[in-house]
């Protein structure tokens, strides 16, 4: 039998946190697949989604151009816009939508071909995050500036949020009344809000959302009462038992030293595949559906499990690392890792993409799918 380890992804489930998102919001929403949807397979995702969803995001134009060669024909944004003149050329054959925030970008649109003229643009501008945007004065120089060059079709306005997953930061209200202030009379659609601004912010809800994390099912702001379906399933099985008498050492370092009698579960999964290190004893794991924790230092192929508790559960037992009986966040909050982090470092187990729950289930490699 070959490993039992794998990453189960609902798309039924990505579906559904799409369209609550976008329902939560109002208007329309970029779904983001941007990291390989946050590694969860941005080709399968970008398809699960196409029927549904107004635009993806992703972050630079190599992303997109692999969508664009799956066949998805949803208009695309580029939130780091191009970082080369023949990006730009590439982007406006693909019909890309682009983020520009920073004046090197919009010199490359004011020099670019003149066959160069459908280009729809998003004006990004630094609301307060003070990362890449232009700067509060000078969003309205850009935006006339773009309008002079003659190749755009159309401009977006937007602005990205560096603490709105702090339902109370008084940063955030600042933020928004910034970006109005600095945008005031300028025609156009408008665009603030990220998953934890749809979640915590309805002030910020413009034309467009841009949903990411949470589409995977992870809340960043910690309170949110709605039902957020678990996507990824990382998965695998109990394959030996040992018997620790008191006072015995288990694993690298033996860091774990059982207090009484414990009865471990041997699981084939480790750091190499995504599981973080950081992860040791006492972060929630799930055998056979009942909630129990980890012990000892993760390897990188294998882990163990505390079945002290779990009577019935021995090898064959499924084991979740994450999923609907434990959520990422959970794992993440034992790590000190972000839920984010985690996701996209998903590797080496196969991806299995089902439907729903209990269709039947399609292997794949989540990229080279077609
Ligand atoms: C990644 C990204 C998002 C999505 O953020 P989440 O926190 O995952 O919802 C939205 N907007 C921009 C500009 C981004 O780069």
């Amino acid at each position: 039998m070959s490993r039992p380890s794998r990453a189960r992804i609902d798309l039924a489930a990505l579906r559904h946190n799409y369209l609550a998102a976008r329902r939560l919001h109002g208007g329309r929403a970029v779904a983001v697949l941007k990291a390989n949807a946050y590694g969860h397979g941005a080709v399968v995702c970008a398809r699960a989604l196409e029927s549904i969803s107004d635009a993806f995001g992703v972050a630079f134009v190599a992303e997109a151009q692999e969508l664009c060669e799956a066949g998805i024909r949803t208009p695309i944004l580029v939130l780091e816009g191009a970082f080369t003149p023949t990006e730009l050329e590439r982007a406006h054959q693909l019909g890309l939508w682009l983020v520009v925030h920073h004046e090197e970008q919009l010199r490359m649109i004011e020099r670019a071909p003149t066959n160069c003229t459908r280009l729809n643009v998003w004006l990004k501008i630094d609301s307060g995050m003070r990362r890449a945007g232009v700067p509060l004065a000078q969003a309205k120089n850009f935006h006339a500036r773009l309008l002079t060059t003659g190749r755009v079709a159309s401009i977006t306005l937007m602005s990205h949020l560096a603490r709105a997953d702090e339902p109370r930061a008084e940063a955030t209200r600042m933020q928004i009344e910034e970006f109005d202030a600095a945008t005031a009379g300028l025609p156009g659609p408008r665009s603030l809000a990220n998953s934890a601004a749809i979640l915590a912010w309805p002030s910020a809800s413009r034309d467009w959302a841009r949903p990411g994390i949470v589409l995977y099912s992870v809340d960043p702001t910690g309170e949110s009462q709605l039902d957020w379906r678990a996507v990824m399933t990382l998965i695998s099985e109990v394959f030996a038992e040992r018997l620790l008498a008191p006072g015995e050492a288990m694993g690298y370092g033996g860091s774990f030293v059982a207090e009484q009698a414990t009865r471990v579960g041997l699981v084939a999964l480790g750091y190499g595949d995504g599981y973080p290190a950081r992860a040791s004893t006492g972060t929630p794991v799930a055998v056979d559906d009942r909630r129990t924790r980890v012990i000892g230092r993760v390897s990188m192929d294998m882990l163990a499990v505390d079945l002290s508790e779990l009577p019935e559960a021995g090898v064959g037992s499924r084991v979740e690392l994450w999923g609907a009986n434990v959520r990422v966040a959970e794992v993440a909050a034992h790590a000190g890792l972000l839920t984010y982090e985690i996701l996209c470092n998903v590797k080496r187990v196969p991806f299995d993409y089902i439907e729903a729950a209990n269709s039947a289930t399609e292997t794949g490699d989540r990229r080279a799918r077609t």
